[in-house]
């Protein structure tokens, strides 16, 4: 007669579809001085191969470095490292995902709305989204599958240069990847188009969130500088793509950059102040949660992921 043993029940391995969807980080809660930050993820961007991204760079170079970091070299880790900040009893988030598309997005994209629910927080109790710029991956979020707001009570806050550019219908018969980018900005952008508030550099629009121009990987890119008591926090945006290629190549052109040249003056410059200043860093792409610090190393930098503190 056989029996099982009742400490030893048989295991049955199905696949489990909450395997993939755990994979992907959800969200992280940290403080800047006394303000409430979370970082809410919208998931992990398709990996390119690196040498797809930094077209200027021999695969070698890129794959040595990445080796020498412990990173896969068959594609670059991109996530969607979302900011949500609790500002004066106001809801304030950076950037928004890509969204529900599929076309560059994909079954790892999408999440922003159910990691912000996961991290209690309502999308209708959000006052003010605030866009560093208008690329496919930081503003398609904006809407759902049907074009209306997923953010029905928020101001909008970018730059006039970037919503101008990205909103100019003469555009889309440039290219097949411009007339993606324009359809999907106006789609994205435009149903907000009553409560757009645009910033300037120098501009504290929201209390203690000044905009910091940050021109060169789109033609209006914007950073933003986040103070309270002691602390502040720059956040980065596109201005640097990898935190493993980038602190240590601050010199290299990403692929999708408007003016590479000016990209890198750009990120030079951020940097510079980043480290004078000490700065902590947030970065959109950076591995989650992406946020971090900076220090000078030779002529480039390197770049310290913060560690995951509880208070
Ligand atoms: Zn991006």
């Amino acid at each position: 007669m056989s029996q099982t043993h009742p400490y030893n029940p048989p295991i049955i391995l199905e696949p489990d579809p909450q395997r993939r969807q755990n994979r992907i980080p959800g969200w992280y809660r940290f403080y800047i001085g006394d303000i409430e930050a979370t970082i809410a993820s919208d998931g992990r961007l398709r990996p390119d191969p690196p040498e797809a991204q930094f077209p200027q760079v021999g695969k070698e170079t890129l794959h040595a470095i990445l080796r020498r970091q412990h990173l896969p070299t068959d594609g670059l880790i991109m996530e969607q490292n979302c900011l949500v900040l609790r500002v004066d009893g106001r809801l304030v988030l950076f950037d928004v995902g890509i969204g529900q598309d599929r076309t560059i997005g994909s079954d790892e994209t999408g999440r922003l709305l159910d990691n912000l629910a996961a991290a209690s927080i309502a999308a209708g109790d959000i006052s003010a989204v605030v866009l560093t710029h208008a690329h496919c991956d930081h503003c398609w979020g904006l809407v759902d599958e049907s074009g209306l707001p997923n953010f029905p009570n928020a101001e909008l806050f970018l730059s006039q240069a970037e919503f101008d550019f990205w909103t100019d219908e003469t555009k889309i018969s440039q290219s097949e990847t411009m007339s993606l980018f324009i359809k999907g900005a106006r789609n994205s952008l435009l149903p907000y188009r009553d409560r757009i508030r645009f910033v300037s550099d120098g501009d504290e629009f929201l209390p203690s969130v000044t905009a910091i121009a940050s021109a060169g990987h789109s033609i209006g890119h914007m950073s933003y500088l986040i103070a309270s008591g002691t602390e502040r926090a720059l956040i980065l945006g596109d201005v640097a793509h990898s935190s493993a290629l980038l602190f240590e190549n601050p010199d290299w052109g990403f692929l999708f950059d408007y003016d590479d040249k000016q990209a890198v003056t750009t990120r030079r410059r951020l940097f510079e102040r980043a480290v004078v200043e000490d700065l902590i860093l947030i970065g959109y792409h950076f591995q989650f949660p992406g946020v971090g610090h900076i220090r000078r190393e030779r002529d480039a930098f390197d770049y310290i992921p913060a560690p995951i503190l509880h208070r």
